[in-house]
């Protein structure tokens, strides 16, 4: 069922309330692969029913990104979700959601803002404000759909740690269910930014995947020095590739590590032909 008002969604919800019904959100921006699948199926399996909510949110985009450019599919999304089991897809338009002047400024709208240790690294160094952005977002898709379980993708590790602490520090009720990370054979993490990339490129992208599991193969070894095991990567890197960032930090915390363990994720942003592309792994 395609529904784009908050108000029928609302009624469905409580009509489903009423029955005790457990609900399901799976968050996503639309332009649905195999890694969105993969999270609306294990809602589909975990609760009642499944809200999926395909929204291109202009305020997590920072000035000169791809909002006007970024894949829009929403009849194939729609499909793709009703052969999976989902109940409704959620597709407000920025109207609908930041209302009728819809003026995005946080000078009058009210944000939802992550601590600043959690945002001041990683994708939020280059992406300033992009984390509020996403959290006030996933709050008021929270307060609309009132779930009892989020499914979120750990391809976003940073946005997944910081949606944990807020849901913890603001005592929102619903549990945040982390969902694996979904790869292409080659090892490429499926990315709806992807569609950007020539065929050549995405050869050249797997560096990315291919470099972290060298990581987690060198670490297994037992080498657990992060400056040692960060430029083991560098062999893997070449002109086609513009990198961002590569960090070794704590899966709760994100603080940095000096040395490996377990609890460490090495998470990655680089550009191959000027497409922004992330991933990570636990090295556990
Ligand atoms: P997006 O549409 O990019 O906002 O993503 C919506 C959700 O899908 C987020 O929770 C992402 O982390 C998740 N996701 C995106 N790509 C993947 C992937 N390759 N594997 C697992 N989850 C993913």
């Amino acid at each position: 069922m395609l529904l784009h008002t908050i108000k029928e969604v609302r009624e469905q919800i409580k009509e489903w309330k009423k029955q005790g019904l457990t609900v399901g959100l799976v968050p996503t921006m639309g332009a649905l692969h195999n890694g969105h699948k993969s999270l609306i199926e294990k809602s589909v399996e975990k609760c009642d029913k499944t809200v999926v909510s395909v929204f291109v949110n202009p305020i997590q985009f920072c000035p000169g990104e791809d909002l006007d450019k970024y894949p829009r599919t929403l009849d194939a999304d729609n499909k793709l979700c009703d052969e999976i089991g989902a109940d409704i897809v959620f597709a407000p338009n920025p109207k609908e959601m930041y209302g009728e002047g819809h003026i995005l400024s946080n000078d009058f709208l009210t944000y939802v803002i992550p601590p600043y240790f959690y945002t001041d690294k990683l994708c939020g160094k280059s992406r300033v404000g992009h984390f509020d952005g996403v959290c006030t977002v996933v709050n008021k898709l929270f307060n609309i759909v009132q779930p009892d379980f989020a499914f979120f993708g750990k391809k976003d590790m940073q946005q997944l740690i910081i949606l944990k602490k807020m849901v913890q520090d603001l005592n929102i009720p619903v549990e945040i269910i982390p969902c694996p990370i979904v790869r292409e054979e080659s090892g490429l993490a499926l990315s709806s930014r992807n569609k950007y990339l020539t065929e050549q490129g995405k050869i050249n992208a797997l560096a990315l995947s291919k470099l972290l599991f060298n990581i987690k193969a060198c670490y297994n070894k037992g080498v657990v020095d992060t400056k040692y095991l960060g430029e083991t990567a560098y062999s893997f890197l070449n002109d086609n590739h513009s990198l961002e960032y590569l960090e070794f930090r704590d899966k709760d915390t994100l603080e940095e590590k000096t040395i490996a363990d377990d609890n460490t994720v090495v998470f990655i942003a680089a550009r191959v032909e000027n497409v922004r592309l992330i991933d990570n792994i636990e090295l556990r």
